[in-house]
Formats: structure tokens, C-alpha cells, sequence
């Protein structure tokens, strides 16, 4: 079995101070049964991140731009972040596809350089309300699974997070039997492209409103192997009982 993961995505949250919740996390991680953990702050906090993490604890980007360098402002590489220290990068969030209007080609080239500077991607997928409704929940993960990832992932290089837009932000969380169906179909999916082997063993995730008190049903439910965490990874008191809800 893969060593489970619980992510906490900071978003657009985090000024210097925040890194004492990373302090405290990383100071209750040390145990080696414990899940990975890993954190994507917002870029201007990856490097100071890193070093405060100590090793105990993984550090990741939350985007990473296509090409390695060049004429790009404001942009980012997947090289500079491994350069400051992360290992890992969040490709495909919902909220790049509609802030920022990514396609699944344009998600694959990122996954593409992530690979190439040698970063593990968490990458999102999910439906909105509207798909769901329309009952087109499974076709639309299935096209984000197929276009957003390129040939070559493995176990190591790769995590897949599932993410109901509906889910996320809203305090609404998928019920189990409904990340079930989606966490069953994405790991067939992943089997028949990339072989039984792989296919088992990358991680998938389920992000959407994981809080404390819910964390252990979702954790119970088939194919998963951990959480991508949004609010209730900015601070370690909220956090911390979800990662042990995974261990
Ligand atoms: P919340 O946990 O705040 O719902 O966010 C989920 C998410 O988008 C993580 O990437």
C-alpha cells in the first residue's frame, strides 16, 4: 500500500507568520508511521517553507508555468520551485481553470515541465454542480483524466485529487458513496492507461470541505488515499487531527 498522503493547499493565504503552523505540523509529523504531509503555500512563502519544514514535511507550488524559463511575467517555473525547495506542485485546480481559463492541454504541458524538473504533480480534477446535475460527473473526470495527463506518470510522480467544485469552499462535502463512484472510475481509468501496477499504486485524493470532524468517513471510503485540504489546512490545530485521521 502507498503511503497516504494529506496535502493542505493555503491558496492565496499565508504571510510570514503563518509559517509557525508549519513549525508546529512538522514538529508533530516526525514519526515515520505517520501519512505524508505536504504543503503548497503561495509562492513567496515556498522557500522560507522549505527550510522551516526540516524534511519532515513535503513543500509544493500551487501552478507552475509550461516552459522552464523566459519571457513570462509574473510567472513561475516548475524549475524555480524545486530550485526553492519544493517537491511537489498542484496542477489543474479548479480555480486556474475558471480564474485563469486552463484547459486540460494546457494543464498536460504543465504536468509536462513539472515532470521534467523532476516535481511530483497533485492534479486536480472535478465537475461542477451544473455537470453533476447533468449527470455528466464521470465523463468530465474522465476528460480531465485523459487530457490533462501525459504519457509517463508512475506512483511517485503523480497524485490525482478529486474535487467537486461544489465541494470545495462550501462546507458541502460529497457524500461517501458519491466519492466512492468517482474514486472507483478514476482508478480503472488509471489502470487501463498506464497498466495494473501503476495504476494501483497513484494516489488519489478527495479535496472539497475535509474539516476535522469529517475526515475519517471520507478516509474509510474506496480508493482513497488521502485529502487535498483547503481551509482547514491553514492552521495546524485544524489540520493536524486530519492527518492523524489518515494515519
Ligand atoms: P476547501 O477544503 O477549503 O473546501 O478547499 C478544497 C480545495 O480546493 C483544496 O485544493
Amino acid at each position: 500500500m502507498a503511503r497516504k498522503l494529506a496535502a493542505g493547499n493555503w491558496k492565496m493565504n499565508g504571510l510570514e507568520a503563518a509559517l509557525s503552523e508549519l513549525d508546529t505540523i512538522a514538529a508533530a509529523i516526525g514519526a515515520d508511521d505517520m501519512p505524508e504531509v505536504a504543503i503548497c503555500p503561495p509562492f513567496t512563502l515556498v522557500a522560507a517553507a522549505a527550510e522551516r519544514a526540516k524534511g519532515n514535511l513535503a513543500i509544493g507550488g500551487q501552478d507552475c508555468h509550461a516552459e522552464a524559463a523566459g519571457a513570462h511575467t509574473g510567472d513561475v517555473s516548475a524549475e524555480m520551485l524545486k530550485d526553492a525547495g519544493a517537491t511537489y506542485v498542484i496542477l489543474g485546480h479548479s480555480e486556474r481553470r475558471q480564474d485563469h481559463g486552463e484547459t486540460d492541454a494546457d494543464v498536460a504541458a504543465k504536468v509536462q515541465a513539472a515532470w521534467d524538473a523532476e516535481l511530483s504533480v497533485i492534479l486536480c480534477c472535478g465537475e461542477s454542480l451544473a455537470q453533476r446535475e447533468a449527470d455528466e460527473t464521470l465523463d468530465v473526470v474522465r476528460r480531465q483524466l485523459d487530457g490533462s495527463i501525459p504519457e509517463g506518470a508512475t506512483a511517485e510522480n503523480l497524485v490525482v485529487a478529486y474535487e467537486p467544485i461544489w465541494a470545495i469552499g462550501t462546507g458541502r462535502v460529497a457524500e461517501p458513496p458519491q466519492i466512492a463512484e468517482v474514486h472507483d472510475a478514476m482508478r480503472a481509468a488509471l489502470r487501463e492507461r498506464f497498466g495494473d501496477e501503476t495504476g494501483k499504486a497513484i494516489r488519489l485524493l478527495y479535496g472539497g470541505s475535509v474539516k476535522a470532524g469529517n475526515a475519517a468517513e471520507i478516509f474509510a471510503t474506496s480508493n482513497v488515499d488521502g485529502a487535498l485540504v483547503g481551509g482547514a489546512s491553514l492552521k495546524a490545530g485544524d489540520f493536524l487531527p486530519i492527518v492523524e485521521a489518515l494515519g
